[in-house]
């Protein structure tokens, strides 16, 4: 389908309402006119002086302007010339905002012709699926004065979204567990038995009975809630007992525990990095270590994917005009699969005076002799200056992890504020994470098991022409479309069939990068994963799409 061009709503002005503009040029001049048509970007105005006393030019940048309606101003800073009409009884101009995004469907709207919810209705193909994506909505200064209105544009983005092929998001799971799910929503043939391929579970544990009956036990034991945060009365025995486990295992002296992953990452980072520190990140980090990093006072900086002459080059540069430095590494990144350059990046550190934190989240319980992750992969576990992990892929349940030296826990336990500002994880969560690790430790058929699905399911994809690297060793493992049509028709193949994974688009990953994440599960049989990759080849087929179409797509 042919792209529709995105064009801004212009807005014109009622009949009878004076909008005057005052712009003054950058040598002082003031040009006065009236408006016809206003976007959010810019506007178009007659203006009010004799044609041949002109003082504008196309591309001229003009110092500063405002808009006067009744008792109103609206001031909006610089901006350019972006066109200059003139005929015999008047000039027009266009004129686009530098500094500002005008406020249409605040105090100007009364000015315009249409009311806002006409205006509102009008932009609907504006938003539609097809013209917009999400990025267009998230962070955005859209110039309402109602707080709420971004949530309105959106909504007509979320309804065309949801009527197109490739929604597959918040689909509600029926009662039903593990790697074979039964979903609300049924497949083309009424059916909705599925094959889940998008789960972090990766050693299904998450509906072990043993698991479930420890939950039981300690809410029995304990009541539901923690009741407060670690520091007044939601720490209990289990949660020691949990602490003092992944102290053994990751070797290191002292653990904090966190309500998630996500909670870990924004209170470490930005407990550690000060105003005058600086932090550095590979740019495929997870929106949890961004956040970390937003949060944090301090100098930030990202080096390019897993390139360490780019890192080094970061370091050079910026390393000495800040006190401390933290370098965050992720142990597998979680849209690619891949691991990060671990030594490379300990030695860097080690060069320029700074301190390693290694996000585990997906390493732990997949990389490494015993499943501890990728400094136990890359013969580091416990030379890593902070170690954080979470409990939400290994061990089924939820909750995030740090693990370090005595007094560098004892900073964050009073430092972190989504430690000390947040309720404690439930006694019951903390008792299925800890029947868990015992799981995972006692049965370590569980990792080679989740190894071999790997092998098998990576090697089937590397039979049919996709590029997935020799020593791919995740249970990440991506594969790439490039084209955001074509995933929503191989997406519905997939569902109509049985796979229940969902596809990554923009801004989660690049345009031309659209994949899906397939996640691959202890719990999957040999049949399951040879049915998904029949599947996938059925898909493809069906599109036009093949293998090295899509390797030489990416590479250019
Ligand atoms: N770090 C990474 C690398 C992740 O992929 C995730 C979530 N998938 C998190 C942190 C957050 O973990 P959680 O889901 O436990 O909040």
């Amino acid at each position: 389908m042919a792209k529709k061009v995105l064009r801004r709503t212009r807005y014109q002005i009622k009949d009878k309402q004076e909008l005057n503009i005052h712009l003054t040029s950058l040598s002082g001049e003031r040009i006065l006119g009236k408006v016809r048509e206003v976007s959010s970007t810019g506007l178009s105005f007659e203006l009010q002086v004799a044609s041949e006393e002109l003082p504008v030019l196309k591309d001229q940048v003009l110092s500063e302007g405002k808009l006067v309606w009744e008792a109103n101003e609206w001031a909006f800073g610089r901006s350019v010339v972006k066109f200059v009409h003139k005929s015999e009884s008047k000039v027009t101009l266009g004129i686009m905002f530098i500094d500002s995004h005008a406020p249409i469907e605040g105090p100007l709207s009364k000015c315009f012709k249409m009311n806002l919810e006409g205006n509102m209705a009008k932009s609907e193909l504006e938003y539609s699926s097809d013209n917009s994506s999400l990025a267009d909505f998230l962070g955005k200064d859209d110039g309402s004065v109602d707080i709420f209105n971004k949530a309105k544009k959106y909504h007509f983005y979320h309804n065309s979204l949801q009527k197109s092929v490739r929604w597959g998001y918040w689909i509600p799971r029926e009662p039903s567990k593990g790697i074979r799910v039964t979903l609300t929503k049924k497949r083309s043939d009424g059916r909705n038995d599925f094959i889940v391929m998008s789960s972090n579970d990766y050693l299904g544990l998450s509906a072990r009975p043993e698991v479930v009956e420890a939950t039981k036990i300690a809410l029995d034991k304990y009541g539901f809630g923690a009741t407060g945060s670690p520091i007044t009365c939601g720490q209990t025995e289990e949660h020691e007992r949990l602490q003092e486990t992944l102290s053994r295992m990751f070797r290191t002296e002292a653990t904090t525990l966190f309500n998630s992953g996500y909670a870990a990452n924004i209170g470490l980072i930005s407990s550690l990095v000060g105003p005058n520190d600086l932090v550095i990140a590979d740019i495929l980090s997870h929106a949890s270590i961004y956040d970390g990093m937003q949060l944090s006072q301090g100098v930030k900086r990202f080096f390019k994917h897993n390139d360490m002459d780019h890192l080094e080059k970061v370091l050079s540069r910026t390393r000495y005009e800040s006190n401390g430095c933290l370098i965050v590494a992720e142990g597998v990144f979680s849209m690619d699969g891949d691991a990060a350059p671990l030594n490379d990046i300990v030695s860097l550190a080690k060069k320029y005076d700074a301190r390693v934190m290694i996000d585990e989240a997906h390493s732990f319980g997949v990389l490494g002799k015993n499943g501890l992750g990728l400094s136990e992969e890359s013969n580091l576990l416990g030379g890593i200056d902070l170690t954080m992990g979470t409990f939400s892929k290994i061990c089924g349940t939820i909750g995030g992890f740090a693990c370090g030296s005595k007094e560098l826990i004892d900073w964050l336990n009073v430092s972190a504020r989504s430690v000390f500002f947040s309720v404690a994880l439930p006694p019951s969560t903390v008792a299925a994470t800890n029947k868990s690790l015992e799981l995972f430790q006692s049965e370590p058929q569980l990792l080679g098991k989740l190894r071999s699905n790997i092998e098998f399911f990576t090697s089937g994809l590397r039979k049919m022409g996709f590029d997935i690297p020799k020593d791919h060793k995740t249970a990440i493992v991506p594969v790439v479309i490039g084209d955001e049509e074509k995933l929503g028709k191989m997406y519905k193949i997939l569902y109509d069939s049985g796979i229940y994974t969902i596809p990554v688009v923009y801004p989660a990953v690049s345009k031309n990068t659209c994949r899906f994440r397939f996640t691959v599960s202890a719990q999957h049989s040999l049949s399951d994963l040879d049915y998904a990759l029949l599947v996938i080849k059925r898909a493809m087929e069906k599109v036009g799409l093949a293998p090295k179409e899509i390797a030489l797509k990416e590479s250019a």
